[in-house]
């Protein structure tokens, strides 16, 4: 799982409408692929990122290089988008867990999938 993907999910059981994001890793299994370089897909991109989870989430992971902030020239900023790229596009999540901090629900991830199935009794 991308952590494109991961700064859009948050917890879906139900009743759990407040700090249900983002879910937090744990024993994470971090592994980088390579994908082609799009700039202008990650300057669309970043008005839709949460840009505070993103970072908490990279420290997370052992990733210590990323800004607090969106540079205010990030559009132009090569260094900065293929930081970026590597961190949202390369950057997979291949086993472990995702723990809501609210309700502690655990979703597994599996060869890269997270299961976000919940029990009958959660929906
Ligand atoms: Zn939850």
């Amino acid at each position: 799982m991308r952590l494109i993907t991961h700064n859009m999910l948050q917890c879906h059981v139900k009743d759990c409408n407040t700090n249900n994001f983002p879910l937090r890793f744990e024993d994470a299994e971090v592994e980088l692929i390579e994908a082609d370089y799009n700039p202008t897909f990650l300057v669309n991109m970043l008005p839709k990122i949460e840009w505070e989870a993103l970072a908490n989430t990279a420290v997370q992971l052992g990733i210590n290089n990323v800004p607090s902030q969106v540079p205010e020239n990030a559009a132009e900023n090569e260094e900065f988008l293929k930081a970026l790229h590597n961190l949202l596009l390369e950057t997979h999540v291949q086993q472990g867990k995702m723990v809501c901090n609210n309700c502690q629900h655990v979703y597994n991830i599996k060869d890269g999938i997270p299961n976000m199935l919940l029990a009958e009794h959660e929906i």
